[in-house]
């Protein structure tokens, strides 16, 4: 007897017509026609279930401020800092807990149930992290959040950055962030990331920055942070995120750099909404993409996992909470749409998030915890094509979110009374 019985699934691997048997909130078994009954059952309809979507890369500090208190009017990344640091000074902690609540409720329609994101810890009063940590509670339940302190406005660059970031961490935040390119001078970037991974090191913590979120070409601060990263043992907890002037650097150089982030085994964590939007913009044309490596740091066997970095803030006008969005854009931005490449964009916003994160639990092995998602697509290139309606969303084996088939009624004489857009792909199965 199992608590719930998902019948009659499409896996995102490609199986199809599986059974999906729940108890205590774990995966208790999978195959296909299993004979045994539920308290209840969700006949998927060989619709794809998967695991949650996951985002490596967020801030919820900053998240739903869209306007507040002015909007971006070139619609840079440097406006942006700047307007954050104009809105930095009037947040309360009761405004800060509302926004981020409010997104966790998107989110989880969206079926994102994990969300690392970043805390600007500029402040010294650091009133977005006493927010940011209510919230990690508040949200447990439902959402696994991870917090990283994040010295935006630059770890030497800015007065008392320091000594916040590592209060930050005394108050529980659970990563060590940092923005090696925004440091004055390309000495005092190198210096930030060793002093930031002998931090990590010595508090036991995994590290993500911000690292060379830039076209210059010449920002390497990602070649210190592998190095690093080996010198401090610190393999397979550190995270690069954006890379972007990986995108402009010489391919010779490239050649050198990959290897090096392999063996490091860092986790790269593109974001390809935010990464083709700020980036290239002191170009005339042609105008570079910015996005990192995707395909060749994939190719080299480097832990790749998208983030929506941002939604509706200083820096990002649009996002929902979407990460079949993130990769839709990832397909066309890396120009990964090839077979095996969809599934491997899939992939980069579920397990190579969870793995980015280091979630335990996840995934649709038997003893994994009971978090899926229901499509309204059949496959995972549907999904992404359709950027698909989420049907049901599950933690632990509950339902904990659901919505109604989009479906559209049709008003023309001699053709279909209704338009599911789900069914309209040529089936090659
Ligand atoms: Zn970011």
């Amino acid at each position: 007897m199992f608590d719930l019985i998902i019948r009659n699934a499409n896996l995102p691997d490609g199986q199809d017509a599986v059974d999906i048997c729940i108890r205590n909130g774990k995966i208790a078994e999978t195959g296909s026609r299993i004979e045994a009954s539920a308290a209840a059952e969700i006949d998927a309809t060989g619709r794809l279930v998967t695991p949650p979507f996951v985002d490596p890369h967020f801030h919820m500090d900053a998240t739903l401020s869209l306007g507040m208190p002015r909007l971006n009017h070139s619609g840079t990344l440097l406006e942006g800092i700047a307007l954050w640091g104009e809105l930095r000074p009037a947040l309360t902690k009761d405004a800060l807990l509302e926004r981020a609540l409010r997104y966790c409720d998107l989110a989880v329609s969206q079926g994102l149930l994990a969300i690392r994101s970043h805390v600007d810890t500029s402040d010294p009063k650091l009133v977005t992290v006493e927010a940011l940590l209510e919230v990690r509670d508040k949200v447990a339940p439902y959402i696994d959040l991870q917090l990283v302190a994040f010295p935006q406005d630059g770890y030497y660059r800015s007065t008392g950055a320091v000594d916040a970031l590592n209060r930050a961490l005394d108050m529980g935040v659970d990563v060590v962030g940092g923005i090696p390119h925004f440091e004055r001078t390309m000495d005092e970037g190198t210096a930030s990331v060793q002093a930031l991974c002998r931090i990590a090191a010595e508090r036991g913590l995994p590290i993500d920055m911000h690292c060379d979120e830039t076209d210059d070409p010449m920002s390497r601060h990602i070649e210190t942070l592998a190095a690093q990263t080996v010198r401090f043992g610190l393999k397979g907890r550190v995270a690069g995120s954006h890379l972007t002037s990986m995108h402009s650097m010489n391919n010779y150089y490239a050649s050198k750099l990959i290897p090096l982030i392999a063996e490091a085994e860092i986790n790269v964590i593109p974001n390809p909404l935010i990464n083709i939007m700020l980036q290239g913009r002191h170009d005339t044309y042609p105008k570079r993409r910015g996005m990192t490596r995707v395909r060749e740091l994939m190719a080299a066997g480097i832990n790749v996992a998208f983030g929506h970095d941002c939604v509706m803030d200083p820096w990002y006008s649009m996002g929902s909470a979407d990460m079949l969005e993130v990769g839709h854009m990832a397909i066309h931005v890396a120009q990964m749409a090839g077979v095996d490449d969809i599934r491997k964009i899939f992939d980069a916003i579920t397990v190579n998030s969870a793995k980015a994160m280091g979630l335990e639990g996840y995934g649709l092995a038997k003893g994994c915890n009971a978090d899926l998602v229901i499509l309204q697509a059949r496959d995972t290139l549907e999904a992404l094509r359709l950027k698909a309606h989420r049907l049901a969303v599950i933690r632990r084996g509950k339902v904990i979110a659901r919505s109604t088939p989009r479906i559209t009624d049709l008003m023309l004489d001699g053709r279909p009374a209704k338009v599911d857009g789900a069914e309209y792909a040529p089936l090659q199965r």
